[in-house]
């Protein structure tokens, strides 16, 4: 079978793999669809991940073949994976903050993945596809997981204003997130027109491709100067700053863009203000599973997120140097093998 061989920054290659054979639990999945994640583009930049592996995290497909335990499942189901890997026995996973393992890892970083013909995964990472869910929506619910998981952590609560900074996949769900969860006013930051116009079918209330300051601050309608929540998903530095500078005293910020280098920022006025800053990394199974959920009622929409499907030969170009690109029209990439 072939598949698309990470094999450090900038470097992927389409090489022919040994086909798995799935033994107990296991299971094995043709592969529809395979979606590229920012995470990954981030590896592609940098080099972030182990190399020679097959990347993909995000995919949906049917079951080919399966282990002679596997016994809830059949072959032809339709089915996506929840990708972590965690140890179920640390500290942080007896808790159920598996997204915390002390030995976090995940199917597409650490083990062979999505892109590529077939993949080999334990059958309890199975997470069925609902009749109403098209294979082409059946990758995108890694980042709703991860706006789920960032709503929940920062104790979001309907009536609040917040301000989402970078549209890509992971902002667009966020704010999608964001009106289900009832916030009163959304502002969306990006100066990718492109991504700014397709955010808009989602209607928060003032969408801006250059960033203003104090039209933000305004823009809460409690009548108090800056916004109760800043969804910062860009990972751009000039933005990080910009979080303490449009968030309302006491407000907080919420860190899901990843950046690979330490940055400068004005803790001053976050001690000032008393404001909160978290990260919020990946998401657990329940967050995944009600992701599922959402788009199988329609609650989420990702048609007008996902703007490509290649074929798997075409990965690098069309796809990982595509999505790097600041000009790139395109949000959610989706690899066919
Ligand atoms: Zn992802
Ligand atoms: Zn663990």
């Amino acid at each position: 079978m072939l598949g698309a061989q990470y094999q450090g920054k900038k470097k992927i290659e389409l090489i022919e793999l040994p086909k798995p054979v799935p033994k107990e639990n296991e299971v094995l999945i043709k592969v529809k669809y395979a979606g590229i994640c920012g995470s990954d583009l981030e590896a592609y930049k940098t080099g972030l991940y182990p190399a020679h592996v097959v990347l993909g995290h995000e995919f949906c497909g049917t079951i080919a073949e399966m282990g002679q335990n596997v016994k809830k499942w059949k072959i032809g189901d339709r089915v996506t994976v929840f990708p972590s890997l965690h140890c179920g026995k640390c500290y942080y996973c007896k808790q159920g903050l598996t997204n915390l393992c002390v030995y976090e890892d995940s199917i597409g970083i650490g083990a062979n993945g999505g892109f590529a013909d077939y993949v080999l995964v334990k059958d309890h990472h199975l997470v069925a596809l609902p009749d109403s869910i098209p294979d082409k929506h059946g990758t995108v619910f890694d980042q709703i997981a991860t706006g789920l998981l960032a709503l929940r952590e920062s104790n979001f609560i309907a009536g609040s204003s917040a301000v989402v900074l970078g549209l890509g996949t992971m902002g667009q769900f966020v704010l999608q997130c964001l009106k289900i969860a009832g916030a009163r006013t959304i502002v969306v930051v990006e100066k990718n027109v492109h991504r700014l116009e397709i955010a808009k079918k989602f209607e928060p209330d003032i969408a801006m491709s250059k960033l203003t300051l104090p039209k933000i601050k305004r823009s809460n309608k409690r009548g108090v100067s800056g916004v109760d929540f800043v969804f910062e998903c860009s990972g751009v530095p000039i933005l990080v700053n910009a979080a303490l500078d449009v968030v309302r005293k006491g407000g907080t910020i919420v860190q899901i863009g990843l950046w690979d280098k330490p940055l400068e920022i004005n803790l001053l006025k976050y001690v000032m203000n008393q404001n909160h800053i978290m990260g919020v990394y990946a998401y657990l199974r329940e967050d995944f599973e009600f992701a599922v959920d959402l788009v199988a009622r329609k609650l989420i929409n990702p048609e007008p997120i996902v703007t490509k499907i290649i074929p798997l030969s075409e990965i690098v170009q069309e796809g990982f140097e595509c999505g790097i690109s600041p000009e790139t029209k395109d949000i959610k990439i989706l690899v066919e093998p």
